[in-house]
């Protein structure tokens, strides 16, 4: 098999996996009244949205590669109580929009289809990463990589909220992102023709627009006075882009930004990010030209748990700044 064949079986299966998904996320913030009509704590637009967004990639998955493990973030535990049988008839209806034969049964078997555990060949999805972004009506993403031997080989993010180009105003919304091992990685429109992907790269070393850098818009999601430090070691002057989710990796691989950082929030200095959150979008990366680490320049422990155990911050970068990043923050 070449090199270009390697793969293309599951690349064009996940392509197909979150951009279902993020079809579905679509239609329930298009159902949704606005972030302003939403009561304080109601979470309940975007249960639906990654619960159903589960659903359709597992379901995907598995008709395709019965036998491979999923590592999903959400189980069905909870929705089989009968206190929220109402949101499972909503994401069942959801559902049904695209398999209309499916029902609150089967949703749930394929959400739970997405149950399984670290193995030597899995998936790893998660369904709605930034499901603040979601609320807000901002940024989020469709995560979904395989994982071999520890190496992610491929990843897919769809990001329904991403302009094209970020910076032309009137620039349709909704990115593709993809990437396999060893071959490169390439966005097209969400939705849009599959012969239409573009190579990506990360940003030349000198290229002025992109010296910036990206980070969480959640305070507690990392330690944003910290990276605004180490941001400004590394020779970056602008101010930050704050986006939810893995958007921000698809923003350095197409190279819109030079940096990525994303180090331990003060107030939980024990947290360990978990692998869905960052498997596809550092493939993408990576195949991109740029490098990934943790902020001691481990590399992402993919291998071991669903918690990166092993590490602690994570560093994303175009590669030219990596190095000056990572000695900048030993020395903070
Ligand atoms: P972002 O949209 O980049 O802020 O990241 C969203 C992700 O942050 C969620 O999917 C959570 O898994 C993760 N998360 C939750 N708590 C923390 C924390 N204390 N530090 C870092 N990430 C977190
Ligand atoms: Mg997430």
């Amino acid at each position: 098999m070449s090199n270009n064949q390697a793969y293309a079986q599951e690349k064009q299966t996940a392509i197909e996996a979150v951009t279902l998904a993020a079809m579905l996320c679509r239609q329930v913030r298009a159902d949704m009244v606005g972030p302003e009509a939403l009561q304080k704590g109601d979470k309940s637009p975007v249960t639906v949205a990654d619960f159903g967004a589960q659903a359709l990639v597992c379901h995907k998955l598995k008709t395709v590669f019965s036998n491979d493990v999923i590592v999903g973030e959400e189980d069905s535990a909870d929705l089989r109580k009968s206190e929220n049988l109402a949101i499972l008839r909503q994401i069942t209806q959801y559902v049904r929009q695209f398999h209309p034969a499916a029902n609150a049964e089967t949703v749930c078997e394929w959400i739970d289809a997405g149950n399984g555990a670290v193995a030597q060949r899995f998936w790893t999805l998660d369904p709605i990463d930034g499901t603040k972004g979601f609320l807000r009506n901002n940024q989020y993403a469709i995560a979904l990589a395989l994982i071999e031997d520890g190496e992610v080989r491929v990843g897919a993010l769809a990001c329904p909220a991403l302009p094209l180009d970020l910076n032309q105003a009137d620039s349709p919304g909704g990115v593709v992102f993809v990437a396999a091992r060893g071959q490169g990685a390439a966005m097209a429109s969400l939705g849009g023709p599959s012969n239409n992907f573009q190579p990506i790269r990360v940003a030349a070393e000198a290229a002025p627009d992109a010296l910036r850098f990206v980070e969480s818009v959640e305070a507690g999601h990392g330690n944003h006075a910290l990276q605004e430090a180490a941001a400004r070691a590394a020779g970056i002057t602008q101010p930050s882009l704050r986006m939810d989710s893995q958007v921000k990796y698809g923003v350095i691989a197409r190279g819109d930004a030079a940096l990525y950082l994303r180090l331990p929030s003060p107030k939980s200095p024990d947290y360990r990010e978990n692998i869905w959150d960052h498997a596809a979008g550092s493939l993408i990366v990576e195949e991109a030209g740029g490098r990934v680490s943790d902020m001691r320049a481990n590399p992402l422990d993919f291998a071991s748990n669903y918690k990166m155990r092993h590490n602690q911050g994570v560093v994303v970068s175009n590669g030219a700044l990596h190095t000056a990043v990572i000695k900048a923050l030993a020395q903070m």
